[in-house]
């Protein structure tokens, strides 16, 4: 039996969660297992600073990455107290090869060195946690993911090549297990090309890796460790009441994520759906306590109205100079605008003489799709907005709404409502 065990950034910010996160693998009784670790902390945002630094020519890049290594170096001391070189040198090294991916000029682009580098953060962090693991005589195989996670040249978001992926997951994963190890430890988020070349699979991609190896390896299970108790009603960073789930249904999961709740990366499900492997999402703080279990079926439990918000959504309201109707033609029109600028469209509504649209409010996206808008279209637009998705509501949850706070736009269905709300002070 083969299972598969998720770490994130938060499970292994700072040597006492290293040391937590091996207390829970070591805790697991399971037969074989696939545990695949994020960066550490913060460190892929760090990492893209360092690459807008490179882009910006600033001059700040190197200092950047040092204090990378630094953060990463205190960790290490903290876990070796007796020092360990040979990691310490394998770490160096990464970083070097960081620096060197931005000196290099192969004419890939942007994209093709924010890979390059930001995928150092998931290297150190495995060689790190690995490397500790074994020392406390927990024994890991660390394998470098790049081996056997196959994409397409899509840099930042590297389309999987699922049959040469199976392939090598076969020969690396499922050939480590059958001559003998227990525990693989490798990356999550980070990929090759048949070139050779990193990729990665778009932020927050570790758990997509995890649903890549289930699928591949057909696990019994796969569990993500999480800093929050399991799937919640709501997002506590932004809502004071919420529940945790007992049990969902894949279905309901796409949706949620799909509307923007992040608990878990929405690329996840749909692998695990097709083999239907069962999902568990755990408090790595608590490890005891049993989470949200998410699997086919499975009637949502308790029946509680989910609550999800995006922030930062601009409202742009597209009319016809001549106020004319909103046809067909310039919708289609309008789409292939939106296509072109990759702007994804979170709620649209269509009247007579005006199309409206809210979006995630991108500083790399929107003003150039503005541009394109006015070109030949009135345009006037609403900014710092949130949008509030609520499924399986109650009628009396959305008057609470309208009492609390000033809502713009109003969509329903039956299961789903979704609010555009200019927050307060805005
Ligand atoms: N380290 C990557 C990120 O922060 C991938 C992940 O954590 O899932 O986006
Ligand atoms: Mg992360």
């Amino acid at each position: 039996m083969i299972t598969v065990h998720k770490f994130g950034g938060a499970s292994v910010r700072d040597a006492a969660s290293v040391k937590n996160a091996a207390a829970v693998i070591q805790s697991l009784k399971e037969n074989k297992m696939a545990v695949v670790v994020s960066a550490m902390g913060k460190t892929t945002n760090a990492l893209e600073k360092v690459v807008e630094s490179h882009l910006r020519n600033d001059g700040k890049k190197h200092k950047l990455l040092e204090e990378i290594e630094s953060y990463h170096l205190k960790i290490m001391a903290e876990l070796f107290p007796s020092g360990n070189d040979q990691l310490q040198n394998s770490v160096h090294n990464f970083f070097t090869e960081a620096s060197w991916a931005m000196e290099e000029d192969t004419g890939k682009g942007y994209n093709f060195i924010y890979d390059q580098v930001v995928s150092m953060g998931e290297l150190v962090s495995t060689l790190i946690v690995s490397t500790y693991l074994n020392s406390t005589g927990i024994k890991v195989k660390w394998l470098d993911a790049r081996n056997f996670i196959r994409t397409d040249e899509t840099w930042r978001e590297g389309k999987i090549l699922w049959d040469e992926t199976c392939a090598e997951i076969q020969q690396h994963i499922s050939g480590s297990f059958e001559s003998g190890e227990k525990i693989i430890l490798t990356q999550g988020f980070i990929g090759c090309t048949s070139e050779n070349y990193t990729t990665t699979l778009g932020r927050e991609g570790s758990d997509y890796t995890a649903a890549i190896l289930a699928y591949c390896l057909n696990a019994e299970n796969v569990t993500i460790w999480k800093d929050v108790p399991g799937v919640l009603s709501a997002d506590p960073r932004y809502f004071q009441d919420y529940i945790r789930f007992e049990q969902i249904s894949y279905h309901d999961a796409i949706e949620l994520t799909y509307y923007g709740a992040t608990v878990i990366h929405p690329k996840t499900i749909k692998p695990l759906e097709n083999k239907n492997i069962p999902l568990y999402v755990r408090s790595f703080a608590n490890p005891q306590s049993k989470g949200t279990q998410i699997m086919r079926h499975a009637a949502t439990r308790p029946k509680v109205p989910s609550f999800i918000l995006k922030p930062d959504q601009i409202l742009i309201s597209i009319s016809a100079r001549d106020f004319s109707f909103i046809a067909e033609e310039n919708l289609s029109e309008l789409f292939s605008l939106f296509a072109g600028h990759k702007a994804k469209i979170n709620l649209m509504q269509n009247s007579a003489i005006s199309f409206t649209v809210c979006l995630d409010n991108d500083p790399l996206k929107i003003p150039a799709l503005l541009d394109d808008l006015k070109r030949n279209y009135a345009i006037l637009f609403n900014e710092h907005l949130s949008l509030y998705t609520i499924r399986n509501y109650f009628p009396s949850t959305i008057e609470e709404f309208y009492k609390e706070k000033e809502v713009l736009l109003e969509q329903r269905s039956r299961n789903t409502a979704q609010l555009v709300i200019r927050e307060h002070g805005n």
